[in-house]
Protein backbone atom coordinates (compact mmCIF):
# COMPACT_ATOMS: atom_id res chain seq x y z
CA UNK A 1 0.00 0.00 0.00
CA UNK A 2 3.21 2.31 0.92
CA UNK A 3 4.10 1.56 -2.66
CA UNK A 4 0.84 2.46 -4.24
CA UNK A 5 1.12 5.49 -2.78
CA UNK A 6 4.04 6.85 -3.45
CA UNK A 7 3.55 5.81 -7.05
CA UNK A 8 -0.21 7.19 -7.43
CA UNK A 9 0.06 9.93 -4.99
CA UNK A 10 3.75 11.17 -5.11
CA UNK A 11 5.54 9.91 -8.36
CA UNK A 12 2.23 10.69 -10.28
CA UNK A 13 2.30 14.61 -9.50
CA UNK A 14 5.91 14.80 -10.31
CA UNK A 15 8.36 14.16 -7.40
CA UNK A 16 11.59 12.79 -8.89
CA UNK A 17 13.96 12.62 -6.47
CA UNK A 18 14.84 8.94 -5.70
CA UNK A 19 16.08 9.35 -2.17
CA UNK A 20 12.63 11.57 -1.32
CA UNK A 21 10.70 8.90 -2.89
CA UNK A 22 12.98 5.82 -1.56
CA UNK A 23 12.31 7.70 1.83
CA UNK A 24 8.26 7.95 1.50
CA UNK A 25 8.58 3.88 0.89
CA UNK A 26 10.07 3.21 4.00
CA UNK A 27 8.52 5.39 6.77
CA UNK A 28 5.17 3.65 8.11
CA UNK A 29 2.87 6.45 8.16
CA UNK A 30 0.24 4.31 9.90
CA UNK A 31 2.56 4.18 13.07
CA UNK A 32 2.49 8.10 13.77
CA UNK A 33 -1.18 8.06 13.97
CA UNK A 34 -3.88 7.59 16.04
CA UNK A 35 -5.67 3.59 16.09
CA UNK A 36 -8.71 5.52 14.77
CA UNK A 37 -7.70 6.86 11.24
CA UNK A 38 -4.98 3.74 11.23
CA UNK A 39 -6.72 2.50 8.19
CA UNK A 40 -6.67 6.03 6.38
CA UNK A 41 -2.88 5.89 7.21
CA UNK A 42 -1.91 5.52 2.72
CA UNK A 43 -4.81 7.73 2.06
CA UNK A 44 -4.22 10.97 -0.06
CA UNK A 45 -4.66 13.28 2.79
CA UNK A 46 -4.18 15.38 5.81
CA UNK A 47 -5.29 13.23 8.89
CA UNK A 48 -6.20 14.15 12.84
CA UNK A 49 -3.66 13.78 15.26
CA UNK A 50 -5.34 15.27 18.61
CA UNK A 51 -5.04 18.78 19.82
CA UNK A 52 -6.41 20.52 17.05
CA UNK A 53 -3.84 19.13 15.12
CA UNK A 54 -2.77 17.21 11.43
CA UNK A 55 -0.49 14.99 10.32
CA UNK A 56 0.58 16.07 6.71
CA UNK A 57 -1.12 15.23 3.62
CA UNK A 58 1.98 12.24 2.30
CA UNK A 59 2.19 14.95 -1.01
CA UNK A 60 3.08 17.90 0.95
CA UNK A 61 5.76 16.03 2.87
CA UNK A 62 7.39 15.01 -0.18
CA UNK A 63 6.83 17.81 -1.85
CA UNK A 64 8.45 20.11 1.08
CA UNK A 65 11.17 17.35 1.50
CA UNK A 66 12.41 17.34 -2.02
CA UNK A 67 12.30 21.57 -1.87
CA UNK A 68 15.27 20.99 0.72
CA UNK A 69 17.48 19.11 -1.37
CA UNK A 70 19.09 17.35 1.55
CA UNK A 71 22.47 15.75 2.08
CA UNK A 72 23.26 13.28 4.50
CA UNK A 73 25.59 15.59 6.07
CA UNK A 74 23.62 18.08 6.57
CA UNK A 75 22.11 19.33 9.72
CA UNK A 76 18.61 20.10 10.18
CA UNK A 77 16.30 21.99 11.98
CA UNK A 78 12.61 21.42 12.02
CA UNK A 79 9.50 22.82 13.61
CA UNK A 80 6.08 21.81 14.45
CA UNK A 81 6.77 17.81 14.84
CA UNK A 82 3.18 16.74 15.17
CA UNK A 83 2.98 13.28 14.70
CA UNK A 84 6.91 13.18 13.56
CA UNK A 85 6.19 11.57 10.27
CA UNK A 86 8.21 14.42 8.10
CA UNK A 87 10.79 14.31 11.02
CA UNK A 88 11.31 10.45 10.48
CA UNK A 89 11.32 11.16 6.37
CA UNK A 90 13.87 13.97 7.27
CA UNK A 91 16.09 11.25 9.63
CA UNK A 92 16.03 8.73 6.63
CA UNK A 93 18.06 11.40 4.67
CA UNK A 94 20.16 12.79 6.91
CA UNK A 95 22.18 12.19 10.14
CA UNK A 96 21.71 14.73 12.16
CA UNK A 97 17.66 15.66 12.74
CA UNK A 98 16.66 18.49 15.47
CA UNK A 99 12.54 19.24 15.95
CA UNK A 100 10.69 20.90 18.26
CA UNK A 101 7.16 20.87 18.63
CA UNK A 102 4.58 23.13 20.94
CA UNK A 103 2.22 20.97 22.49
CA UNK A 104 4.14 18.83 25.39
CA UNK A 105 1.67 15.73 24.58
CA UNK A 106 2.84 15.72 20.40
CA UNK A 107 6.41 15.94 21.38
CA UNK A 108 6.33 13.16 23.73
CA UNK A 109 4.50 10.66 21.48
CA UNK A 110 6.66 11.46 18.61
CA UNK A 111 9.92 11.15 20.02
CA UNK A 112 8.20 8.24 21.01
CA UNK A 113 7.03 6.82 18.07
CA UNK A 114 10.81 7.62 16.51
CA UNK A 115 12.50 5.64 18.89
CA UNK A 116 10.56 2.81 18.52
CA UNK A 117 11.16 2.87 14.91
CA UNK A 118 14.77 2.75 15.85
CA UNK A 119 15.71 6.69 14.97
CA UNK A 120 18.49 7.07 17.64
CA UNK A 121 19.98 10.30 15.87
CA UNK A 122 16.68 12.17 15.53
CA UNK A 123 16.04 14.95 18.72
CA UNK A 124 12.60 16.13 19.74
CA UNK A 125 11.96 18.96 22.21
CA UNK A 126 9.39 20.77 23.32
CA UNK A 127 9.50 24.67 22.98
CA UNK A 128 8.86 27.65 20.48
CA UNK A 129 9.75 27.00 17.28
CA UNK A 130 9.64 31.33 16.91
CA UNK A 131 12.81 31.04 18.86
CA UNK A 132 14.51 28.65 16.64
CA UNK A 133 16.95 26.54 18.34
CA UNK A 134 19.81 28.65 19.03
CA UNK A 135 22.15 26.69 21.17
CA UNK A 136 22.89 24.43 17.38
CA UNK A 137 22.52 26.69 15.47
CA UNK A 138 23.28 27.08 12.29
CA UNK A 139 21.68 24.48 10.49
CA UNK A 140 21.90 23.92 6.75
CA UNK A 141 18.38 23.24 6.36
CA UNK A 142 14.85 24.20 8.06
CA UNK A 143 11.71 22.92 7.89
CA UNK A 144 8.24 24.50 9.23
CA UNK A 145 5.60 22.74 8.96
CA UNK A 146 2.81 25.14 10.76
CA UNK A 147 2.21 28.52 9.04
CA UNK A 148 3.25 31.63 10.12
CA UNK A 149 2.28 35.22 9.07
CA UNK A 150 5.66 36.45 8.54
CA UNK A 151 8.66 34.36 8.29
CA UNK A 152 10.30 34.33 11.89
CA UNK A 153 13.47 36.26 11.90
CA UNK A 154 15.19 33.89 14.60
CA UNK A 155 15.29 31.09 12.08
CA UNK A 156 16.54 33.55 9.33
CA UNK A 157 19.30 34.16 11.42
CA UNK A 158 20.01 30.65 12.42
CA UNK A 159 19.98 29.53 8.72
CA UNK A 160 23.74 28.42 7.46
CA UNK A 161 25.16 30.17 4.73
CA UNK A 162 24.22 27.91 1.39
CA UNK A 163 20.79 27.22 3.29
CA UNK A 164 17.60 26.43 2.63
CA UNK A 165 14.50 27.24 4.79
CA UNK A 166 11.25 26.05 3.35
CA UNK A 167 7.69 27.32 5.29
CA UNK A 168 4.16 27.99 4.66
CA UNK A 169 3.42 31.78 5.14
CA UNK A 170 -0.11 33.39 6.04
CA UNK A 171 -3.04 33.65 7.24
CA UNK A 172 -4.51 31.35 9.65
CA UNK A 173 -7.44 30.77 7.57
CA UNK A 174 -6.85 30.97 3.76
CA UNK A 175 -3.99 30.26 1.15
CA UNK A 176 -0.85 30.21 2.47
CA UNK A 177 2.45 30.34 0.39
CA UNK A 178 4.88 27.80 0.93
CA UNK A 179 8.12 29.61 0.66
CA UNK A 180 11.59 28.73 -0.22
CA UNK A 181 14.31 31.09 1.23
CA UNK A 182 17.70 30.66 0.21
CA UNK A 183 21.13 32.30 1.77
CA UNK A 184 24.00 31.99 -0.57
CA UNK A 185 27.54 32.36 1.00
CA UNK A 186 27.46 36.00 1.25
CA UNK A 187 24.71 35.72 3.46
CA UNK A 188 22.49 37.32 1.22
CA UNK A 189 18.68 36.10 1.12
CA UNK A 190 16.78 35.15 -1.74
CA UNK A 191 12.77 34.01 -1.59
CA UNK A 192 10.86 32.59 -3.77
CA UNK A 193 7.07 31.01 -3.61
CA UNK A 194 6.67 27.78 -4.65
CA UNK A 195 2.73 26.31 -3.87
CA UNK A 196 -0.58 27.34 -2.72
CA UNK A 197 -0.66 25.40 0.38
CA UNK A 198 -2.81 25.25 4.10
CA UNK A 199 -1.33 24.53 7.19
CA UNK A 200 -2.20 24.89 11.01
CA UNK A 201 -1.88 28.15 12.07
CA UNK A 202 2.32 28.15 13.80
CA UNK A 203 1.17 29.64 17.32
CA UNK A 204 3.46 31.43 19.97
CA UNK A 205 4.15 30.25 23.35
CA UNK A 206 2.09 33.44 24.99
CA UNK A 207 -0.84 31.90 22.55
CA UNK A 208 -1.19 29.10 25.16
CA UNK A 209 -1.10 30.67 28.31
N1 LIG B 1 4.91 17.68 10.07
C1 LIG B 1 3.86 17.41 11.01
C2 LIG B 1 2.83 18.54 10.95
C3 LIG B 1 2.11 18.69 12.21
S1 LIG B 1 0.97 20.04 12.23
C4 LIG B 1 3.21 16.09 10.67
O1 LIG B 1 3.13 15.77 9.48
O2 LIG B 1 2.76 15.41 11.58
C5 LIG B 1 1.99 21.36 12.84
C6 LIG B 1 2.52 21.22 14.22
O3 LIG B 1 3.17 22.44 14.56
C7 LIG B 1 1.49 20.98 15.31
O4 LIG B 1 1.79 19.81 16.01
C8 LIG B 1 1.59 22.21 16.20
O5 LIG B 1 1.36 21.95 17.56
C9 LIG B 1 3.02 22.67 15.95
N2 LIG B 1 3.29 24.08 16.25
C10 LIG B 1 2.48 25.15 16.09
N3 LIG B 1 3.09 26.27 16.50
C11 LIG B 1 4.34 25.92 16.91
C12 LIG B 1 5.45 26.65 17.44
N4 LIG B 1 5.41 27.95 17.65
N5 LIG B 1 6.57 25.94 17.75
C13 LIG B 1 6.64 24.60 17.56
N6 LIG B 1 5.61 23.87 17.07
C14 LIG B 1 4.47 24.52 16.75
Amino acid sequence: MRRRMVRQQIEARGIQSAAVLDALRRVPRERFVPAEVRAFATDDTALPIGYDQTISQPYIVAFMTELLELERHHRVLEIGTGSGYQTAVLANLCDSVRSIEIVPELAARAARALADLGYAHVTVEQGDGYQGWAEHAPFDRIIVTAAPRAIPQALVDQLAAGGRLVVPVGPTFGIQALTLVTKDAAGRLRRQRRLDVRFVPMVRAVDKN
